[in-house]
């Protein structure tokens, strides 16, 4: 399936420590209408774009421009989803109001319940959402971040389950969802710096490849099936690793000149994994750790490192850093 993410804008109404970008509270731009709506509708007619998600940042803290996305893209015949973490459901009518809209052009909810977004997200603004969606029939599932696992002693994922079982008790039913996706955050981004360090010791250097992200079903890196596009234009493979930016070039000329063999980064990762970075990155000062959380861990760093001779194409910014 040939999917399109686009992050409607990096800021967030969280700043959570799993969070595999660098998304927050702190000001940074929405995506452009006119560019978005463009992007779809070439992906739609160069590479079959069949699925579009929207995602942050928040996409809910900018939620005429999500609409307006989505019902475009919907009407291209694309499946839709929008990922969110649900601060805009502080009460009934203010959920309806978001999620009307996107429920009548079929759009999917992704929510999270998870000890990291409640920190700064209610549980019951989950309730509130998914009492709501109920209500209008719309389609909904739930993502599961553990840091471990869901079986760990890890206090951080305890807590979780105990999320999982009040939002049960708020609404009255078990499982609380259709579709529950678990699965263990990858060390990347923000999490990379601030969660890392909990888990690594004696998970070793890692070796693997990377030619398809172990995230996504169909993440072949060498495929594009799956694509982000975001508010400074950046078209990437997810990860802060670009093909190209539409500000600088079209998008279906982004498309035919790609190839994964000679791209800097990518095809590195396909050969050898973020692993067969690490010579170039130690040449310019990085010392190798003897452990490592995953190989998205390893992969950030040693892109931190590498950003300052690849600025164009270890982008945004704002995912690199300690935001
Ligand atoms: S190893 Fe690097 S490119 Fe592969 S999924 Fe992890 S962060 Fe992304």
């Amino acid at each position: 399936m040939s999917v399109l993410k686009v992050h409607v804008s990096y800021k967030c109404s969280a700043q959570c420590d799993h969070c595999h970008l660098q998304a927050g509270k702190y000001e940074s731009p929405a995506i452009n209408l006119e560019m978005a709506k463009n992007t779809i509708l070439k992906l739609k007619e160069k590479n079959n774009l069949e699925l579009v998600i929207l995602l942050g940042g928040e996409p809910g803290l900018f939620p005429v421009l999500t609409h307006k996305i989505a019902e475009f893209a919907a009407g291209l015949g694309c499946q839709t989803r929008i990922e969110t973490n649900a601060s805009w459901a502080n009460n009934k009518e203010a959920a309806v109001k978001f999620l009307k809209p996107m429920v009548k052009i079929g759009c999917e909810i992704m929510l999270s319940v998870d000890a990291f977004h409640a920190k700064f997200i209610k549980i019951e603004n989950n309730a509130i959402a998914i009492r709501a969606l109920d209500e209008l029939e719309g389609r909904y599932v739930m993502e599961i971040p553990y840091l471990v696992s869901e079986n760990s002693a890890n206090s951080l994922d305890m807590q979780t389950n105990k999320l999982i079982v009040e939002l049960e008790e708020r609404l009255g039913r078990v499982p609380f969802a259709k579709n529950i996706y678990k699965g263990a955050v990858y060390f990347k981004g923000r999490a990379a710096s601030k969660l890392a360090g909990l888990v690594q010791k004696g998970r070793g250097v890692p070796k693997e490849k990377c030619a398809v992200v172990p995230w996504w079903l169909n993440g072949a890196q060498n495929t594009f099936d799956l694509l982000s596009i975001d508010p400074f234009g950046n078209v990437t493979k997810e990860c802060g690793i670009a093909i190209g930016n539409v500000y600088k070039n079209e998008i279906e000329n982004i498309i035919s000149n790609y190839d994964p063999g000679t791209h800097p980064i990518i095809s590195v990762l396909i050969e050898k994994g973020p692993i067969g970075l690490a010579a170039e990155a130690c040449a310019m000062g990085y010392v190798l750790k003897e452990d490592y959380a995953d190989k998205c861990h390893l992969c950030q760093e040693l892109r931190e490192v590498l950003r300052v001779k690849y600025p164009e194409i270890l982008t945004p910014e704002n995912l690199y850093g300690n935001l």
